[in-house]
């Protein structure tokens, strides 16, 4: 997939921009305080296969605590900064790799550029992060395109702060709770811009209610090569985020696979077998196999062949037994109690 051109903005040893891969990004949800909970939701996330964590950090006693976490990780951090310019200058000195800035809502232009001085002389970067609610003259009733208009509007204002001050170590990001929106405003913000863009859908809500608006919003964003580094916002345990992330990524072709897929036809009346109690069995069994395989469970020999065309290692249900194809060779007809261990010894030979 062709991405569109962004220069590159380091993160610490993490490089965004197109010429890079898209970075997975999380936050934080346990006290920052609570130094060893940090430490561990953070590993988590490293696990997972987070690039980047973010944390927040309201209070002095935050940033302290903020200086002592990055002390011990070996992934950059984001210090996420609402309000309070002092706050920002504790976590770039405590070493963040960048701070999440919202101009907007640091009152005085002075403690900006402040902070954009101090950024500088660290050698970190900054992530000049606009939400729809925030910005000014912008009312309910306010048409979508005056909407962009004015979001794109405050950016410009905002980048041309940083770049005056000859500072361009930027990310950019523009938030908004609407899925439509938040495509709009990052439409507009790639047309306009060539520093990498954020990705995000705020408030998304609960997993189950979040997955397909950010899906929606960030795919389509993606597939049209927009979009450098992303966080799916998730009321839930953070490394959800993670994976979420990656669920939209890999069909897209935009992250590197690195453990087995299943894919599972969609069942219909021509199943031989229980094909859903089967999936779910294989995916239990292959849940810890880091390999980029391609399996494929189909219920019947009739379309399931051809329908799994794709996949490295398939299984075609017929009448109490199952047929093992191999790049779309049938290896061996096996019968139903025996297919998983088949399977599995079939992928370990792969
Ligand atoms: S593979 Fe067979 S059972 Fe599954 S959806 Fe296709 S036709 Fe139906």
């Amino acid at each position: 997939m062709k991405r569109q051109k962004t220069k590159t903005t380091k993160i610490g040893s993490v490089k965004v921009g197109s010429r890079h891969p898209i970075a997975i990004q999380s936050m934080t949800n346990v006290f920052t305080t609570n130094i060893n909970q940090c430490l561990k939701q953070v590993q988590k996330l490293v696990d997972a296969g987070c690039d980047i964590v973010r944390i927040a950090v309201p209070t002095q006693a935050d940033t302290i605590a903020f200086a002592k976490i990055v002390d011990k990780v070996n992934i950059p951090i984001v210090a996420d900064i609402h309000f309070c310019a002092q706050r920002a200058i504790e976590a770039i000195e405590g070493g963040a790799s960048k701070i999440r800035l919202n101009p907007g809502n640091v009152r005085d232009i002075k403690d900006v550029r402040k902070i954009i001085d101090c950024a500088k002389a660290h050698k970190i970067a900054v992530r000049i992060g606009i939400n729809e609610a925030s910005i000014r003259d912008l009312k309910d009733d306010t048409p979508p395109a005056k909407r962009t208009a004015l979001m794109l509007r405050e950016m410009r204002r905002y980048v041309k702060i940083f770049e005056n001050r000859g500072f361009d170590n930027i990310v950019l990001s523009a938030k908004s709770i609407s899925t439509i929106r938040t495509i709009e405003i990052n439409r507009a913000l790639s047309k306009n811009f060539d520093y990498p863009l954020h990705l995000g859908l705020t408030h998304a809500g609960l997993i189950e209610d979040a997955k397909v608006p950010t899906a929606i919003a960030l795919g389509s964003l993606l597939s049209a090569g927009i979009g450098d580094t992303l966080r799916v916002s998730l009321a839930g345990d953070p490394v959800e985020e993670v994976k979420v992330a990656k669920e939209i990524l890999t069909p897209l072709g935009l992250h590197k696979i690195d453990k087995a897929q299943l894919t599972v036809c969609p069942t219909c009346g021509r199943c031989q077998i229980n094909v859903i109690s089967l999936a779910k069995k294989i995916k239990r069994a292959i849940k810890d196999i880091e390999k980029p395989i391609k399996i494929a469970v189909m219920g019947c020999v009739v379309n399931g062949p051809g329908e799994a065309a794709d996949a490295d290692i398939a299984v075609c249900a017929g009448k109490k037994k199952g047929f093992i194809y191999k790049d779309g060779e049938k290896i061996a007809t096996v019968a139903e109690d025996k297919l998983i261990g088949r399977l599995l010894l079939e992928i370990k030979r792969y």
